[in-house]
């Protein structure tokens, strides 16, 4: 059984809370990740699940966070999102089922061409420094 703790709504940030649970979107090149170069584990934001290593972000020109892989694909789940109007493919926490982000086919092609971007406010970054 995985030992996790799910914050509930009143833990939550207000943005968290927006992005998160209500399907929210940060706006781009203001979240706390997007240029962020440090190594580390980035995990759920709501669960501490291990959602994203450092090793697969790379640097999209959109203004958020961007990884071709996820950590563990245990931990990530993708499913479509018709919202909007638009034919997309969310990505969510299969721990907590938070809300992080949505999954494009524009990532680097010699990487596998995925392109999952991803909300800061649903990240917390665990930099090896941080882990001791
Ligand atoms: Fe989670």
């Amino acid at each position: 059984m995985d030992n996790i703790k799910i914050k509930t709504d009143a833990e939550l940030s207000q943005e968290l809370l927006e992005v998160a649970r209500n399907g929210g979107t940060e706006a781009p090149f203001k979240g706390k990740y997007w240029d962020n170069h440090e190594k580390g584990m980035y995990k759920c934001a709501v669960c501490g699940t291990e959602l994203f290593s450092s090793d697969t972000k790379f640097d999209s020109g959109t203004g958020w966070p961007s990884f071709t892989a996820p950590a563990n694909l245990a931990n990530v789940e993708v499913r479509p999102d018709k919202k909007f109007g638009m034919d997309r493919t969310e990505v969510v926490c299969k721990k907590c089922g938070a809300h992080l982000g949505h999954l494009f086919n524009a990532g680097p092609a010699d990487k596998g061409g995925k392109r999952y971007c991803i909300n800061s406010v649903c990240l917390d970054l665990e930099t090896a420094e941080k882990k001791n």
